[in-house]
């Protein structure tokens, strides 16, 4: 984990990642620079973190702070180590809908809550009682085709990736953004909706299609100083058929998607280390 600078909310974010990742049994090393460092030297430190032998994937706390080039960080990061799947090699195969390589993290959350409202839908269908969650994993993916999903911003971490991934479902996309008009009245017409802005509570019943699929990304600070979504959620949790909460919902399935990229990472080194050493002996080096 690699955080920049002392930003209260990038702190209690890597503080939650970390304890994840102990809990699940990684290995996790943290990396922490001062606000001044300069772009060079930290590209310096990262080119060194990126060659770490005991290292398979690098979490870059984003946002950085003002003056750092998150862009050419991440570049030098390179896309054999990244975890986020933010590198603009994964955002080429998450675009290509090449398997075998990181998604972003945030997309591919969202992705598994829907998955999950899907499989609560098939099994209030099914039984007589709902249970919370699936006895296995990864739960199965659900085909889209023939909905609308509607996503709220265009940002390179969510709205754009996400897009792609309900594309890749057989979903009709549509993308609003800041200078979409009358973004209420194309959005409710969503039965998918994916809401990635940060302003806070801005998407009201309004905006929602009865019985829609709510997916909230949004973590804002309300006026009060209390963490809230992009969504209005007691306006809009009662029109829906499912529904994110913030805090939860999308942050923590965020966390847990950095641990499958990071493992799957992992799984690749072994895989190569292996194969490379297979060849050595068939050599006989
Ligand atoms: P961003 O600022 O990069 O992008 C916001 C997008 O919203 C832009 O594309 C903009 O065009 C659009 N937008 C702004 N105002 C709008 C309006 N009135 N109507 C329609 N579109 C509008 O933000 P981001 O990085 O994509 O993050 C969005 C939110 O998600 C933030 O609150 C952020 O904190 C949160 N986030 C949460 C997680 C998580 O793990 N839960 C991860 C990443 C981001």
């Amino acid at each position: 984990v690699v955080l920049v600078g002392d930003n209260p909310a990038s702190l209690s974010y890597i503080k939650r990642k970390e304890s994840v990742a102990e809990a699940t049994g990684f290995a996790t090393f943290d990396f922490r620079f001062s606000a001044s460092i300069s772009q060079c030297d930290l590209e310096g430190e990262l080119r060194l973190i990126r060659e770490h032998p005991e290292i398979d994937g690098v979490l870059l706390q984003l946002p950085v702070p003002k003056g750092l080039n998150s862009d050419a960080l991440i570049a030098v990061l390179g896309s054999d180590v990244d975890a986020d799947g933010l590198h603009p090699f994964h955002q080429g195969t998450t675009l290509l809908g090449l398997d075998g390589h990181p998604r972003p993290c945030t997309p591919l959350g969202v992705m598994a809550l829907i998955d999950l409202a899907f499989w609560k839908r098939s099994q209030k269908a099914s039984a007589d009682h709902e249970n919370d969650f699936p006895a296995t994993w990864p739960l199965p993916r659900a085909d889209l085709s023939g909905l609308h999903a509607v996503v709220i911003g265009r940002s390179a971490l969510v709205g754009k990736p996400v897009s792609m991934l309900l594309l890749e479902r057989n979903a009709s996309v549509s993308i609003l953004h800041s200078r979409t008009v009358k973004p209420d009245v194309m959005s409710s017409q969503a039965d998918i909706l994916v809401a990635a802005v940060g302003q806070p509570e801005l998407v009201g019943a309004n905006w929602v299609k009865s019985g829609a699929i709510v997916i909230d990304v949004g973590i804002n600070r309300g006026p009060t100083g209390k963490l809230v979504g992009d969504v209005l959620f007691d306006q809009v949790a009662p029109r829906c058929s499912a529904i994110t909460p913030v805090p939860g919902g999308v942050g923590p399935m965020t966390v847990a998607m950095l641990m499958k990229n990071t493992f799957e990472i992992f799984e690749r080194n072994i895989a190569q280390a292996e194969s490379s050493e297979q060849t050595s002996k068939k050599r006989g080096e």
